[in-house]
């Protein structure tokens, strides 16, 4: 192990290496929590509501199901969903599984989804993107662990239109935690960052629903900005608002145009944010950089 991280201190190549087959291995990972998390939180606020009011409907279908399977991130186990066929573990390889199976089931040839290796290819580019920017280190680290975060969250919201808990306050109290070494930013603004990230939101929120009766987002935008406000700094805030609306303005007249979506229908605002967070982590002070060269002649 000691010499592991050596050769990683060691050797850039090395270390992306590293990060890149570790990150393949955790985008397969991140597929199971992005279909499984948000199906638990649902159960979960089921059993609630079942609970809290105790209707005789719920009741029953308790009474129907004394112990309902369990059902988390690792259990059961994977199953091709038209034939049950158990996945084994040389089809469980990241991309190279999907490729060599030419994306259909073993068993019942039903198509198996392209989004799989795409998501395990994206978070494995992504993650070697940000091991070779920020390099061997507390930060290295760090920045590769919010890229899986935000990935899960980017496309459970695509999916639900949620923002679990589980994810984005895991990734605003690690952004907290890890100020206090100050990879990226120091706690002072970490923690200003996340109080401004959430209540600018909440009260462009707030007034807009008071104004026109309509939610533009919800709290778990909130949130994810809290979130990225302690990982980027407040400074850096201005920079992620106008970045994610800048994107989100942009595929969101793609979309009306080209496939004609309805224009009432809600559009997620958390992969936006999410994308802003990660560039600005990235690449903030040079965006700063640059707009104030355009903008000061
Ligand atoms: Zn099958």
């Amino acid at each position: 192990m000691q010499a592991t991280f050596q050769l990683m201190a060691d050797s850039p190549a090395f270390f992306m290496g590293f990060v890149f087959i570790v990150s393949l291995m955790v985008g397969s990972f991140l597929n199971v929590v992005i279909y499984r998390l948000p199906v638990m939180m649902e159960r979960s606020w089921k059993a609630e509501i079942a609970e809290y009011t105790g209707s005789q409907e719920a009741a029953k279908s308790n009474a129907s199901q004394p112990s309902a399977p369990p059902f988390n991130l690792v259990k059961p186990d994977s199953t091709c969903p038209k034939c049950q066929h158990k996945i084994r573990a040389w089809e469980n390889i990241p991309v190279i599984s999907w490729l060599a199976l030419r994306g259909k089931c073993s068993q019942c040839n039903n198509p198996i989804s392209i989004r799989y290796p795409l998501v395990e290819l994206a978070t494995g580019l992504l993650s070697t993107l940000v091991a070779w920017h920020f390099g061997f280190g507390l930060a290295g680290f760090a920045a590769v662990g919010a890229t899986w975060l935000l990935i899960a969250m980017t496309f459970i919201d695509l999916d639900t239109m949620l923002l679990p808990d589980q994810l984005t306050l895991s990734l605003l109290w690690l952004g907290l935690l890890l100020s206090i070494e100050s990879p990226f930013v120091s706690s002072h603004d970490a923690l200003i960052g996340a109080a401004l990230g959430y209540l600018s939101l909440w009260s462009l929120y707030w007034t807009f629903k008071l104004l026109t009766g309509k939610e533009g987002m919800g709290y778990g935008d909130f949130k994810l900005l809290a979130a990225i406000g302690a990982w980027v700094g407040w400074q850096h805030l201005p920079v992620v608002v106008l970045l994610s609306s800048f994107v989100g303005a942009i595929v969101g007249v793609t979309l009306l145009t080209v496939q004609g979506k309805d224009k009432s229908q809600p559009i997620p605002f958390g992969p936006y944010l999410a994308a802003a967070g990660w560039l600005t982590l990235l690449y903030g002070d040079w965006i700063v950089e640059q707009y104030w060269q355009w903008m000061l002649p």
